[in-house]
C-alpha cells in the first residue's frame, strides 16, 4: 500500500545494444513523509518556537505579576543574540547583493527589472493604503471613543512633514558611507524661549510661531539603509558599464554576497530558540493586555483585517494573475521568513532568511532575488502603509476631527511616503506616522494613543511587508524570465557560473539529513 514504482529508462550509450532500465528505489508513504518532514523541520521548529514563546511568556507572567527589567533582560538574552546575528548580516548582504546583481546585468535589463519591481511596489502599496482607508471608514473604530478613555504611553518626536520628507531625501545621499552604516540623519526642533521673547507680542502668544524654534541637525544611531541601497545601486550600474575593468570588483561583491548566504544558512538554525525568547520576553514586558484590547480592540481588529486581506488575498492574487501559478506553494515555501518576520518585527533582520527561502525553496533566479529583495525590504512596506493610514484616521476619529476627501488623498500620499521612509526595524512606522498625522491636522504626540498595541501590530505588518517583497520578487522573476534566459543563451559566463553556484548550495538548510 502506498508504494509507487518509478523507473527511468535511459537511452543506450554508443556500443550498448540494450536499453538499460534503472529501477529507482520505491518510495513508501512513510519515506515521503520523512522527506517532507526533513524539508520542513526547521520551519516547524520555528513555528513551535513562536507558540512556545507565547506559552512561556504567559506562564511566567502568571507566576509573578511584575518582572524587573533585569529579569526581562535575562529572558531576552538568547533572543538578542539571534537578532544580533541576523542584524550583523544585513549591511554586507544588502550592499554586496545589490552591487553583484546589478553589476552582472546589462543596463537595459537591470532597468527593466528595476522598473517592474518599482511598478509592483507602487501598485501594491497604493492598494494597501486604499484598503486601509476603506476599512477605517466602514468600521469606524475611533467613533464614540474619546481620547481620554485611552491610556497614552511613550513619547513622540516634534517635527513637521517637510522635515520628515527632507530627512528622507538627505538620507538617500549619505555624505560618509562608513557613517551611513551606523548613523542616520535627523532634524530636531527645539523650543527657544529667549527667541520667543524677542518676537512681536501678538506672534509671541503662539508658542508654535516659527521664530521660536531652532532647527538642529544631528546624526542619530541606526543604519542609514536607504542611503546604502542608493549607493549600491549606483555602484552596481557603474561596474556594469566598466566592462573588463569592473570585473575584479564585481567578483569581490559576488563572493561576499555568496559568503553571507552561507552564513545565513547557519544562523537560520538559531531561529526556533531565538524567536522563542524574543516572543516570551516581549510578553513579559508588555502592558496589561486586557486593558489595551478593551481600549484599542476595534482599531487592532481593523488593522489586522486589512493586513490579512492584503497579505493573503490581494497580493497573492496579483502574483497569480501575473505568473499564472498558484501562490500557495510559493507562500508555504516562504514560511521560515514569515515566522522570522513575526518573531523579530524587522524586515531588515528577516532579509537574509527571506533571500534564502526565495532562492533555495522557491528557486528564484538570484540575479532577481539579490537585486529586488534588499530594495524591497527597505522601501516596499505594504503592511506599514496600510497601518499608517488606518492609525491616522483612527486617531482623527477619536479626536473628533472631521476629515474630507482632500484629507483622505493627503493621507494616502503621506502614508505611502511614510512607509517608504520607515526603516525595516521594529516600530519604525510609528516614527514616520508623525507626517501622516500632520495631514489631518493632528499633533505628533497623538501617536501615544496607539503605542500600547503597536508592538503586536508591528509583528503582523512586518510579516505582510516581507511577504509582499517575496511575491514581488517571484512576479518580477517570472516577467523577466525570457530576458534572463536570453542572457544565459548568450553564453554569459558569469550568469552560468552563478546558476551553478546557486545549485551547489541549494537546499542546505531545507533538506535536513534524516
Ligand atoms: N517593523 C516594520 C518592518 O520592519 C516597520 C514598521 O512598520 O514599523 O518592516
Amino acid at each position: 500500500m502506498g508504494i509507487e514504482e518509478t523507473s527511468h529508462e535511459l537511452r543506450p550509450l554508443s556500443g550498448d545494444p540494450q536499453p538499460r532500465a534503472i529501477k529507482m528505489a520505491p518510495q513508501t508513504r512513510a519515506q515521503k513523509m520523512k522527506k517532507c518532514f526533513g524539508e520542513n523541520l526547521l520551519t516547524m521548529l520555528t513555528v513551535a518556537g513562536v507558540v512556545g514563546g507565547g506559552v512561556l511568556g504567559f506562564t511566567l507572567r502568571a507566576s509573578k505579576p511584575i518582572w524587573t527589567p533585569r529579569e526581562v533582560m535575562y529572558v531576552q538574552f538568547i533572543g538578542d543574540l539571534f537578532l544580533n546575528m541576523l542584524k550583523g548580516l544585513i549591511i554586507p548582504l544588502l550592499v554586496s547583493s545589490i552591487v553583484a546583481a546589478i553589476g552582472s546585468l546589462d543596463l537595459t535589463l537591470s532597468s527593466k527589472i528595476g522598473f517592474r519591481a518599482i511598478t509592483y511596489y507602487v501598485a501594491t502599496t497604493t492598494l494597501a493604503v486604499f484598503q486601509g482607508i476603506v476599512l477605517v471608514n466602514v468600521i469606524k473604530p475611533g467613533k464614540n471613543q474619546g481620547s481620554s478613555n485611552i491610556t497614552r504611553t511613550g513619547s513622540s518626536r516634534n517635527v513637521t512633514t517637510a522635515d520628515t520628507l527632507m530627512d528622507l531625501a538627505r538620507n538617500m545621499f549619505p555624505p560618509n558611507l562608513l557613517q551611513a552604516a551606523t548613523h542616520q540623519y535627523r532634524t530636531v526642533l527645539s523650543y527657544d524661549p529667549s527667541k520667543n521673547d524677542q518676537v512681536d507680542p501678538i506672534l509671541r502668544q503662539d508658542r508654535y510661531n516659527l521664530y521660536s524654534w531652532n532647527i538642529d541637525h544631528e546624526f542619530t544611531e541606526g543604519s542609514n539603509v536607504l542611503g546604502l541601497v542608493v549607493f549600491s545601486v549606483i555602484l552596481g550600474i557603474a561596474i556594469g558599464r566598466m566592462g573588463e575593468l569592473g570585473k575584479p570588483l564585481l567578483k569581490v561583491f559576488e563572493s561576499m554576497s555568496e559568503a553571507m548566504m552561507v552564513i545565513t544558512n547557519w544562523v537560520i538554525w538559531m531561529s526556533p530558540v531565538g524567536v522563542l525568547f524574543l516572543v516570551s520576553s516581549k510578553i513579559l514586558s508588555m502592558e496589561s493586555i486586557g486593558t489595551v484590547i478593551s481600549q484599542l480592540g476595534l482599531y487592532f481588529f481593523t488593522v489586522l483585517l486589512g493586513l490579512f486581506c492584503h497579505g493573503f488575498i490581494v497580493i497573492p492574487l496579483i502574483y497569480t494573475v501575473g505568473t499564472r501559478k498558484s501562490p500557495f506553494k510559493f507562500i508555504a515555501n516562504m514560511s521560515q521568513a514569515i515566522v522570522t518576520a513575526f518573531g523579530t518585527a524587522s524586515s531588515s533582520a528577516s532579509l537574509p532568511v527571506s533571500m534564502a527561502c526565495l532562492e533555495e525553496k522557491n528557486h528564484c533566479d538570484e540575479r532577481v532575488s539579490r537585486f529586488v529583495m534588499p530594495i524591497g525590504a527597505t522601501i516596499n512596506m505594504d503592511g506599514t502603509a496600510l497601518y499608517e493610514a488606518v492609525a491616522a484616521l483612527f486617531i482623527a476619529q477619536v479626536r473628533n476631527v472631521e476629515y474630507g476627501f482632500g484629507n483622505i488623498v493627503a493621507v494616502s500620499i503621506t502614508a505611502t511616503m511614510a512607509s517608504i521612509g520607515a526603516a525595516g526595524i521594529p516600530q519604525a512606522g510609528l516614527v514616520t506616522m508623525v507626517m501622516v498625522l500632520d495631514t489631518v491636522g493632528l499633533p505628533a504626540e497623538d501617536v501615544t494613543l496607539i503605542i500600547a498595541v503597536d508592538w503586536l501590530l508591528d509583528r503582523f505588518r512586518t510579516t505582510v511587508n516581507v511577504l509582499g517583497d517575496a511575491l514581488g520578487a517571484g512576479l518580477v522573476e517570472h516577467l523577466s524570465k525570457d530576458e534572463l534566459d536570453a542572457l544565459d543563451a548568450l553564453g554569459e559566463p558569469e550568469s552560468v557560473k552563478k546558476k551553478a553556484s546557486n545549485a551547489n548550495h541549494q537546499n542546505e538548510w531545507c533538506n535536513t539529513p534524516m
